[in-house]
């Protein structure tokens, strides 16, 4: 298999770059190193299956040049993190949007398999009690910079779905969930890197809001094997799935336990959210998925727990050249 990983020197992409490489795929990541950083891929330097492109998703003959010749796609570049999407919109506008054709176009060119990396945002407002399924959608208003994301990935699965009807592009949409694991970075806002940095360093821990709102973190050495799956699962063309976590956890839960199990002396600050992000900013306050959909095709199923989730991300913010995450060895 000859794969192209758009982002793939971010979080999720270098995860997927490894296990893509030990799988015997040769492998290209196309990545404009805005977010993503060369030094993910370390383990995998100089690997003789591995190219890397410099260059971003919104230069289309660089996206032509990195996806010569590939079987499939996973398009995972993308402008992320909340802090990131209410400090800069039309960033993530342009690059979710525009990037997310390109993209598609080239893969369209090549005949490829292509996967959408989507988000748990696209379900929005969602406040119902129920586990979030595929079809459900309460949409954020367009005018609050928070939701510039979820409107901007809602229309990258409209226009990948689009793709499938009109042309038969082979697209795969895949809803991750508060995805985290060594080598995120919380300067983007994602609240497990940003509550062990702050507990490795005895600082108060953030704790945006009332910390009732709940998550479900999934862990990317679950996620990643998921999404090759989905990819090479004909019946998944056309479709969207969730991938996430089974435990519904508070973020003041959360921090309690990155304390206690990195025996920290920190304390726990509530920060009001308007404080966080601005006026005016909106929160999901439950976000649960129901994973039945990926499970019953792929067996996807989520089995590290949160305690391990914490403990790989601190030793990954601690080791001096970042960790061997040993899970994603096996
Ligand atoms: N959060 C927090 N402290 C932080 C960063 C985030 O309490 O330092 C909260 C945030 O308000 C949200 C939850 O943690 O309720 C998850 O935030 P993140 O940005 O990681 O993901 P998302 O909001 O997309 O689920």
């Amino acid at each position: 298999m000859r794969t192209l990983i758009t982002g793939g020197a971010g979080f999720i992409g270098s995860h997927l770059s490894e296990y893509l490489l030990r799988q015997g795929d040769h492998v290209t990541v196309l990545d404009d190193l805005s977010t993503g950083s060369l030094h993910n891929l370390r383990d995998v330097a100089g690997h003789e299956r591995l190219t890397f492109v410099e260059g971003s998703i919104l230069d289309r003959s660089k996206v032509r040049e990195a996806i010569a010749g590939a079987d499939r796609v996973f398009h995972l570049a993308a402008a992320v993190g909340v802090r990131r999407i209410v400090d800069h919109p039309l960033e993530s506008l342009r690059t979710n949007l525009h990037g997310t054709e390109i993209v598609l176009d080239a893969a369209r060119e090549v005949n490829a398999i292509m996967l959408l990396a989507s988000t748990s945002e696209v379900y929005g407002k969602n406040t119902s009690d129920r586990l979030t399924e595929e079809s459900d959608r309460i949409l954020g208003s367009p005018l609050k910079s928070r939701w510039t994301y979820a409107a901007a990935k809602g229309i990258d699965e409209a226009f990948a779905s689009a793709y499938w009807h009109t042309y038969g592009l082979r697209t795969v949409i895949v809803r991750m969930f508060n995805t985290i694991g060594p080598r995120q970075t919380g300067a983007y806002g994602m609240v497990v890197p940003n509550l062990v940095g702050q507990a490795l360093r005895d600082e108060p821990l953030t704790v945006f809001g009332d910390g009732l709102q709940t998550r479900c973190f999934s862990y990317v050495g679950d996620v990643v094997p998921a999404l090759v799956r989905l990819c090479e699962e004909p019946s998944a063309y056309g479709e969207a799935f969730n991938l996430g976590g089974d435990l519904e956890v508070s973020i003041l839960r959360l921090a309690e336990v990155a304390i206690e199990l990195l025996g920290s002396r920190s304390t726990i600050t509530l920060v009001p959210y308007a404080q966080a992000y601005g006026p005016g900013f909106e929160d999901m306050r439950r976000r649960v998925p129901d994973n039945t959909k990926a499970e019953r095709l792929v067996g996807y199923r989520p089995t590290t727990r949160l305690e391990q989730m914490i403990l790989n991300v601190a030793a990954s913010q601690s080791a001096a050249e970042g960790p061997r995450d040993t899970d994603l060895t096996t």
